[in-house]
């Protein structure tokens, strides 16, 4: 398998650092508002290539963090008068749900920033033991000359990286890459406790000591968008490997923008949709298909007209399910064996592996599903007969790529009721809400959720980050 390494800008062969296991972290929101639809790009993304890791075999540990302490999160609450936590709970519970309307798993782990302090504060003193970092009056930054290979990711000399833009101004800096470790409190801002006085850590530093603590010193994957290369993954790197003395990541991934006339969706521009408003236009599974028929690194533009195309070739896999439904269900389907169920699709399976084998080339990968869709609908045609082994295996070879990796489909609410209901939605809609109370640690409410549908005869089953779910027949 190979994947586009940004640090040695080569596919390389994936070797990971354990056989069979894989550790893969990615940067997550700051949660100061509701994501957009190009953040849930690289989100979308980032579960497509966990999920086909997975589908390999791989046991992946998948973590996602979120920054619940920055300049904005403080803005939002002096804009709003609640407090920073308030605003960060608020928009962490609106990710979470927003997330697993998109059809993304849970993480194996959302650590928080606030949640480790004490790990970020240990990181800094000893950074600074170490001589890589220096405090001015309660200011503490990272003295970036002292770190040997300082802009190898992003493949430039520190002149040219001073005259790009977004780095820190500040007066007190003894170099203008130097970057915060730990931020000297304000009057009225949130603080903790530090050996430099109070303050509140920097946005890179939470990034290396959540990752080291939760992954080890030595991670398989980091990614993120390619808008993070520089400076937040060049700080990253510098910060990691001058503690451990080792290097930081193996493979690094980035993802491509999503662009409006060809610029970058962004809050500060003002040119985005949120996910949630093109949630309520599309289903997940039509935007992630649309954002399947890219490449992961390269850009895309956004346009309701290319997500209207997206959909329809979705409904084209779901007419296929239903077609196929309907035979199983009629007595047309018979045990009988004829030739077209000698007709196996290996070839199918082994177009998709070797598209995704090749650096997750996603666009590659839903074309086989297209070809797949056209063959089984020709052969369905030219066979009034077909026996019921052939129809099932039409089903499972959907079911392991489009929904299992891909995520552009949902057996689960195309087959029960001949399509999408009401019903389906709502019982959905409950196991959301359900996964997302478990997340923030509400197990009363989850618990109340599972039992109660369990008396109306819909039984839950937890698998490891989704929940599928059974009609039964109840007593009542
Ligand atoms: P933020 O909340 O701004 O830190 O962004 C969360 C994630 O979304 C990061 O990985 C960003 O790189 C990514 N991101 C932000 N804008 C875009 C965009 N227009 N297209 C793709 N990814 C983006
Ligand atoms: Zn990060």
């Amino acid at each position: 398998m190979l994947i586009y390494n940004t640090l040695t800008r080569k596919k390389e062969e994936f070797i990971p650092i354990h056989e069979g296991q894989v550790s893969m972290y990615v940067c997550g929101p700051t949660v100061y508002d509701l994501f957009h639809i190009g953040n849930a790009r690289s989100f979308i993304m980032a579960d497509i290539i966990r999920r086909y890791l997975e589908f390999k075999g791989f046991k992946v540990k998948f973590a996602m963090n979120l920054t619940d302490i920055d300049d904005k999160i403080i803005k939002k609450s002096n804009q709003e008068n609640i407090e920073a936590k308030a605003v960060a709970e608020k928009y962490i519970s609106a990710f979470l749900e927003d997330s697993l309307k998109l059809n993304i798993k849970r993480a194996d782990l959302y650590p928080k920033a606030t949640e480790h302090i004490n790990d970020i504060i240990g990181l800094i003193k000893d950074l600074e033991e170490k001589g890589y970092a220096y405090n001015i009056d309660g200011n503490v930054f990272y003295d970036v000359s002292k770190f040997f290979g300082y802009g190898k990711l992003s493949g430039k000399k520190t002149d040219e990286l001073e005259s790009g833009a977004r780095i820190e101004i500040n007066e007190e800096k003894k170099n203008p890459l130097d970057f915060s470790l730990w931020k000297k409190a304000k009057i009225g801002e949130p603080s903790w406790e530090s050996p430099w006085g109070k303050g509140r850590p920097g946005w890179h530093i939470e990034c290396s000591a959540m990752s080291m603590k939760h992954l080890g010193e030595t991670l398989d994957i980091h990614a993120g968008g390619s808008d993070l290369i520089f400076p937040h993954h060049e700080n990253e790197i510098a910060q990691s490997e001058a503690h451990s003395g080792r290097k930081f990541v193996n493979y690094w991934m980035h993802f491509g923008f999503l662009n409006i006339q060809n610029e970058k969706m962004s809050k500060s521009l003002g040119n985005f949709f949120t996910a949630r408003d093109v949630l309520s236009k599309f289903s997940a599974e039509t935007i992630r298909l649309f954002f399947a028929q890219t490449h992961y690194a390269g850009p895309l533009n956004f346009s309701e007209e290319l997500l209207t195309a997206a959909g329809k070739g979705q409904e084209k896999i779901v007419n296929l399910v239903e077609r196929v439904n309907q035979l199983l269900s009629s007595d047309k389907a018979g045990q009988s064996t004829n030739s077209s169920s000698q007709a196996d699709f290996n070839s199918f399976r082994e177009s998709f592996v070797s598209a995704m084998d090749d650096d997750f080339n996603t666009p590659q990968a839903t074309a086989v599903i297209f070809d797949f869709v056209k063959e089984a609908n020709r052969i369905i045609d030219e066979n009034p007969n077909l026996d019921k082994a052939f129809l099932e295996k039409i089903l499972e070879f959907l079911s392991s790529t489009a929904q299992d990796v891909l995520g552009i489909l949902n057996l689960n609410s195309v087959g029960n009721d001949n399509g999408k209901s009401l019903e389906n939605d709502l019982i959905e809609l409950l196991i959301r809400l359900r996964s997302k109370a478990k997340i923030e640690k509400n197990y009363k409410l989850s618990d109340e959720i599972r039992d109660e549908l369990k008396k109306i005869g819909v039984v839950l089953q937890d698998q490891k980050e989704k929940t599928i779910y059974k009609k039964v027949k109840t007593d009542a």
